[in-house]
């Protein structure tokens, strides 16, 4: 896997390359602009030109917060829809290779299917509104409440409801399938969900993958990422994902908390597992 993490842009976006080149990730993962600040095109231009001068293969861009793109509000729904087209330009600007997205909940009364074809109809407009080529990651959530994208048997309906038309793949999050319900904790519940994996989203579906240890409970609908090897899922599970040869070239982003040195030791872990 090409590892790397989840860096912050509150510094300025040029700021996550920064951290990217002394953690020496080769890949990276960033929200599209610092909070109350939109990059510039200069912006754009000066980040795009100090990552080629990087050695990282692999930028993802994730959405800032998650939108409501199957609202049956139609201002809500239209405001989600201009703010993800808003997005897809600036992860464009800032040449990134695909961009992560969480597909919200449907409202209340509606159904699942009600809610992926209004998320559908939403993406593939916002896709249109920003002339948007690249490449849209669909990443599994914990669950609960109308939350869609728990289950891969969802994130498949939520591909197949985007239609041949859109470049989607999927993210999957070790710490948010967890919280759904998938126990990863032995290496034979790694192999269970990468096998289902590849029969529902398909042979290279799995674009990319966030690799979090958690401290929620089994099945909770909690996200609560935690360190690798502090918490439920432990070095097993990271192990297991690391070593699979079929993912050598997918990026994996480590999102566990920052705290001083943290990023620093858990990528020392996880190299030193896919060394192993
Ligand atoms: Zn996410
Ligand atoms: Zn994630």
């Amino acid at each position: 896997m090409i590892i790397g993490v989840h860096a912050s842009v509150r510094a300025g976006l040029v700021w996550a390359l920064e951290e990217a080149r002394a953690l020496e990730c080769e890949s990276l993962q960033i929200l599209p602009y610092p909070r109350h600040h939109d990059p510039s095109v200069e912006e754009l231009a000066e980040f795009a030109a100090a990552r080629r001068a990087l050695a990282l293969k692999i930028l993802l861009v994730h959405s800032r917060f998650v939108p409501s793109l199957a609202s049956r509000e139609p201002r809500r729904r239209a405001l989600s829809v201009a703010h993800l087209a808003h997005e897809l330009r600036l992860c464009a600007g800032l040449g990134g290779d695909a961009y992560v997205l969480h597909a919200g909940a449907y409202s209340p009364g509606d159904s699942f299917e009600d809610g992926a074809r209004a998320f559908a109809e939403s993406v593939r407009r916002a896709i249109c509104d920003a002339r948007f080529s690249g490449e849209i990651l669909l990443e599994n959530v914990p669950g609960g409440g109308r939350r869609m994208g728990a289950t891969l048997e969802e994130l498949a309906a939520l591909r197949d409801a985007l239609g041949a038309g859109v470049r989607a793949g999927f993210c999957l999050d070790t710490a948010h399938a967890w919280a759904a319900g998938y126990d990863l904790s032995r290496v034979e519940g790694v192999w269970r969900l990468l096998v289902r994996a590849r029969r529902l989203l398909g042979e290279d579906g799995v674009r990319a993958f966030h690799l979090n240890d958690t401290r929620a409970l089994l099945g909770s609908g909690r996200e609560n990422h935690w360190h690798w090897g502090q918490g439920r899922l432990g070095t097993e599970c990271l192990g297991a994902f690391v070593r699979r040869e079929e993912f050598a070239a997918t990026p994996a982003i480590l999102e566990t908390p920052k705290e001083p040195g943290a990023d620093a030791a858990n990528l020392a872990l996880a190299r030193s597992l896919a060394a192993a």
